[in-house]
Order: structure tokens, then C-alpha cells, then sequence
């Protein structure tokens, strides 16, 4: 066969280069157009699917949530349910085509009430993981109002473009963890003569972004002339999930039922009050009472509980979730060729020394890693192929340890 270019005919004595194929030879010149053409045509079929609908997962159903959430978190049936349906109607809203019968759904932020260490963040964060959003994490006692010293509200949306790479498109349907939001309650029912930048004026700050506004946020690093153009961001879709632990919530509750468990039956629905755990009967007249500024609480229609974690979740905390402490450190020493193991009275110690840290299960994992240190250090460059962790080993570690500092007096 004669040696030449398949698509413009000309012979290899003709063209620099001539590549040869199956069946068939392309000169530089041709491969060189083919390219272009490609990567024009690439283009602008990405164009067309990143405009349009925006493009997401398929959205599990409630149950669905949910199991995925048992797989993580132990316990907190309530606020799974809550949370897993809650989410599911967000995302059907923003499937839903443009309302042409009137009927718009309303977002559905959410609001959890738990003390520390219950799950309120890992539910958050779960969640998004799931949903595969952008998702991030705030803190709300960063915020004053606008203007004063620290980060005004709008500093939200910067962290959620940063997370979504600047994609604007995917930011606006992201999910925003507010964590501490009951430390911006205002310290007393009545609204203060004297201003409160930390407290009030960022809840009032915060009423527009929950419910959907354009907000301008500065471009990577803040704007540094003033032609720079801010970002647009509309939070309408954006889904707001808000947690606290509302220390002392439970006395506001309980005034509220003593009060109103009088006459008929009041005794009977007295009796069967669950006294240990009062955060289960919280309602938003609580957070009011606690707060927050009911124009807030309005725009957190979903209000939720986590519940305070006993012995036995805090043992199944340890060793059950998907990646449970007790996991990833086995994993941790399999690495180095050491199969760890755990005998059953050590784990009972270290869930009897996390309850007196009253922590929830934020301090298992310091207890743990500080039981762990030293066969850490230890063991990798010992010859060794099995690791006992027993109870008397777990006591005498922590016995060494500075946690003991941390125990609740
Ligand atoms: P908070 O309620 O204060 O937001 P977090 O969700 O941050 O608590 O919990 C701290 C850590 O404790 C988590 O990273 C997780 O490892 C563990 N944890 C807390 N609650 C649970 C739970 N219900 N199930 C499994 N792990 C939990």
C-alpha cells in the first residue's frame, strides 16, 4: 500500500510526519485540525450539561437516609427521621419544575438540640457525604453584626464556594452546618436597651440567608480593588441545618409542662413525663424562651433532639459505626502487621472513664488515643503480631496520662 495521509491524500514524501494506524496513515497536519476540532466540539457538549437542571445524584428516600445514617450514628432514631425527611424534601423542591399551580414548597432548615458529643455534627456531616454537596461547617460565635469586629454572616458563603471549588451552581444547593447556635441567644427574654452585636444582631443578621436571598460574597481572599466583581450567590436552595446544646433548655421545658399540666388528666400525663430526658418535649416556644428571636425559629421550621448517650450506646459508639474508633485503629496496627484486640472489660473502662467526662462521645476518642500512645510508639518497631488491650491496661495508661484533667468536677 502506498504510504500516505488517509484523510488529505498526500504521501509521506509530501508531509513531515506520518502516523500509521490499523488500517489507514494521518499526517501532523491533519491529526493536528482532527484535535482542534475535538476539543471544540468537547466543549460544547460539557456547556450543554452544565447549564440546565442542575445535575445531581438521585436523591434516596427517606428510608434510605436513614439506613445509610444507622450505618454511622448510633441511635438518635428521632432526629434521623426527622433530618432524613427534612432532606429528602429539599431536594425534591429542587427538582420540582417552576411552580405553574401555585403551590411552591417552602424550605425546610432544621434545628437540633442535643448536648455536646450526641452526633449533632456527624449527623450534619453524614448527611452531605451522602448527598455528595458541598457541605461545611461554621461556627456561630464567630459572627457579630455586620461591621463590628469578627466575621459578619456572609462569611458563610465564602467557606461554601471555597469547599465547592468556586462553583457557584453546586454552592447554592450545598449545606451549611451552623454549630453553637444557642450561644448567639440573647442573654435575657427581653429584647436589651443597650446593643447586643454578638447575640441578637447576628440572629437578625442570619434571617436573610435562612430563608433565600442574593447575597455578594468577595472573590477568593476577599476583594482587593474595588473593580473586583463579588460573586453572586442566591441561598434559596441552600439548606441550613443549625445545632446547639442548649445547656439549661430543660428547666425552660420544664416550667413550660408545670405550668401547663393542670386539671383534668394532669396527673396522669405528669406521671408519665420522662424526667431523665426532658429535651424530647422541646418546642419552639423553648428555643423563644432560651433566645432565640422567633423570626429565627420561624425560619428553622424543623426542630429535632439528639439524646444524651448512655453507657451502652457509648460502647456501641466504640465498636459498631462503619469507621468506629475501635476500627480504624485496629486498621492503624494492621498496617504495621499487628492484629489489636480489645477485651470486653477494657472496653467497659473506657466507656465508665468517658461517662465522667460527661463529654457524650467526644471523649472516647481522647481516652482512646491516649491509651494508645505508647504501644503507638512502641509496637512498629517491635517484632510483635498480637496487641491485648485489657482493663487493667486502660487503667494504668490513663493513670499515666494528663487527661484525667478533663473529668467533669
Ligand atoms: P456534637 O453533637 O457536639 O456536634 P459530634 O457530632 O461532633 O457532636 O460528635 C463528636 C464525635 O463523637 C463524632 O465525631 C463521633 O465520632 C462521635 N459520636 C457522637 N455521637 C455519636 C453517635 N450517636 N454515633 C456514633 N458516633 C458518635
Amino acid at each position: 500500500m502506498k504510504k500516505a495521509c488517509s484523510f488529505c491524500g498526500r504521501s509521506d514524501k509530501e508531509v513531515k510526519l506520518l502516523i500509521s494506524g490499523i488500517n489507514g496513515y494521518i499526517c501532523e497536519e491533519c491529526a493536528q485540525q482532527a484535535y482542534r476540532i475535538a476539543k471544540e466540539n468537547l466543549a460544547e457538549t460539557n456547556a450543554k450539561a452544565k447549564s440546565g437542571k442542575p445535575q445531581m445524584k438521585k436523591v434516596p428516600k427517606p428510608k434510605e437516609i436513614k439506613a445509610f445514617l444507622d450505618d454511622y450514628i448510633i441511635g438518635q432514631d428521632e432526629a434521623k427521621r426527622f433530618l432524613s425527611v427534612a432532606v429528602y424534601n429539599h431536594y425534591k423542591r429542587l427538582q420540582q419544575p417552576a411552580a405553574d399551580d401555585g403551590v411552591e414548597i417552602e424550605k425546610s432548615n432544621i434545628i437540633m438540640v442535643g448536648s455536646t458529643g450526641t452526633g449533632k455534627t456527624l449527623l450534619a456531616r453524614t448527611i452531605a457525604k451522602l448527598l455528595d454537596v458541598p457541605f461545611t461547617i461554621v461556627d456561630a460565635t464567630v459572627f457579630t453584626e455586620a461591621g463590628y469586629v469578627g466575621e459578619d454572616v456572609e462569611s458563610i458563603l465564602s467557606r461554601l464556594l471555597q469547599v465547592a471549588d468556586y462553583d457557584v451552581e453546586a454552592a447554592q444547593r450545598g449545606i451549611v452546618f451552623i454549630d453553637e447556635i444557642d450561644k448567639i441567644a440573647r442573654k435575657n427574654d427581653n429584647p436589651s436597651i443597650t446593643r447586643d452585636v454578638s447575640g441578637e444582631g447576628v440572629q437578625q443578621g442570619l434571617l436573610k440567608l435562612l430563608e433565600g436571598t442574593m447575597v455578594n460574597v468577595p472573590p477568593k481572599g476577599g476583594r482587593k480593588h474595588p473593580d473586583q466583581d463579588y460573586i453572586h450567590v442566591d441561598t434559596r436552595n441552600i439548606l441550613f441545618i443549625c445545632g446547639g446544646a442548649f445547656d439549661g433548655i430543660e428547666r425552660k421545658i420544664a416550667q413550660r409542662m408545670n405550668t401547663h399540666v393542670v386539671g383534668y388528666n394532669s396527673v396522669q400525663n405528669v406521671r408519665n413525663i420522662d424526667k431523665e430526658n426532658l429535651m424530647k418535649y422541646v418546642v419552639p416556644q423553648d428555643l423563644k424562651s432560651f433566645g432565640l428571636i422567633p423570626e429565627l425559629i420561624g425560619r428553622l421550621p424543623v426542630l429535632t433532639y439528639l439524646n444524651p448517650l448512655d453507657r451502652a450506646a457509648l460502647e456501641k459508639i466504640l465498636t459498631e459505626p462503619k469507621n468506629s474508633i475501635i476500627r480504624q485503629y485496629k486498621k492503624l496496627f494492621e498496617m504495621d502487621g499487628v492484629e489489636l484486640t480489645f477485651t470486653k472489660d477494657a472496653l467497659d473502662a473506657l466507656v465508665d472513664e468517658a461517662m465522667e467526662y460527661k463529654l457524650g462521645a467526644r471523649g472516647l476518642r481522647s481516652i482512646v488515643e491516649n491509651v494508645m500512645m505508647e504501644p503507638m510508639f512502641d509496637l512498629p518497631s517491635r517484632k510483635v503480631k498480637k496487641f491485648e488491650v485489657t482493663a487493667d491496661y486502660v487503667k494504668e495508661q490513663l493513670e499515666k496520662s494528663h487527661i484525667q484533667q478533663l473529668k467533669a468536677s
